[in-house]
């Protein structure tokens, strides 16, 4: 299979240095492996999308030295490189779905789930675990509401092998249970829209942070319910502030923009996110390009990798 890597970045502000430091490990897994990189603008979260976001954080990319042959501003094979034109998509790939038995409509509101799940939590960002109401519906739907959609999720344990992290193992259904995968209000999850995504455009590879090494699990139910082979999967260790929690702005200025108007060159940024992957050595100055002949990800730092803003 010819190699397809991407990224995907949100619009909801500047580049900051994580974000650029995963766009660079998927680019030299693209690059090294003589395969094709795309850039795919993931915008369904409305409410957080900043105005020019998009010109700024593709504008910062290139200035580092990253390209691509796919993505928004430049088109390809798989336009429209941008999720919130990609709508109709995802409702066909949950109509399908539907159809097949592998989802079912849900009118539990957020407090019912709370108030019936058996578990109290799972990840953060999905709350408490399904407990399955809709699954069988018995009552009739309340009629002023509009159902989200659920993927239905067995008992069973999914595994995979991370291209970082190795073999890899999750039981969707102990620990979320049926996931939505396209809410009340019509918007897909994000879960639906990147397996949509990444399938129609041929993405042989994912390499990104390792904050969706959790979401991997649901997308490979995703995958198999909808029929379609899925990627390889690389999560990046993520790069953490002082105080041990994620890189982040209350750590100070991270942004690419920001080292730049320091006076940092390009070649200076990707110096400091290759030593951060564990690819040169501190003080580094290169190219993205210098970097190719070298890589693999076998060569990337296993473990989250500490980062002092002051030291910038
Ligand atoms: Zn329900």
């Amino acid at each position: 299979m010819t190699y397809r890597g991407r990224f995907a970045p949100s619009p909801t502000g500047d580049v900051h240095f994580g974000t650029a430091r995963t766009a660079l490990a998927a680019w030299l897994a693209a690059r090294a492996a003589g395969g094709a990189y795309v850039m795919r603008v993931e915008d369904l979260d409305g409410p957080r999308s900043v105005p020019g976001a998009e010109e700024r954080i593709l504008e910062d990319l290139r200035l580092l030295g990253l390209d691509w042959e796919e993505g928004p501003d430049v088109g390809g094979p798989h336009a429209p490189y941008r999720q919130s034109l990609r709508l109709a998509r995802y409702d066909a790939a949950v109509e399908q779905l539907l159809a097949g038995g592998h989802a079912f409509r849900c009118w539990c509101s957020r407090a019912e789930v709370a108030r019936a799940a058996a578990a109290p939590h799972g990840p953060a960002d999905d709350g408490p675990r399904y407990p399955g109401t809709c699954r069988a519906r018995t009552t009739p739907p309340p009629r002023d509401r509009r159902p989200s959609v659920r993927l239905r999720v067995d008992a069973e344990d999914v595994t995979f092998v991370d291209g970082v992290h190795g073999p890899w193992r999750e039981n969707v259904a102990a620990a979320i249970g049926d996931f939505v995968i396209r809410r009340a209000d019509g918007i897909p999850a994000y879960q639906l829209a990147v397996v949509v995504d990444d399938a129609a455009m041929g993405m042989s590879d994912v390499v990104r942070g390792d904050d969706l090494l959790g979401s991997t699990a649901r997308q490979l139910l995703l995958y198999r319910a909808l029929g379609v082979a899925p990627p390889r999967f690389a999560h990046v260790p993520l790069v953490l502030g002082p105080d041990g929690a994620r890189l982040s702005k209350r750590h100070g200025a991270i942004g690419i923009r920001a080292l730049r108007e320091r006076g940092r060159s390009p070649e200076e940024v990707v110096g400091l996110l290759a030593a951060t992957l564990g690819l040169v050595p501190d003080g580094t100055r290169c190219t993205p390009r210098d970097l190719v002949a070298d890589f693999a990800l076998a060569r990337v730092t296993r473990t989250p990798t500490t980062l002092d803003p002051a030291a910038l």
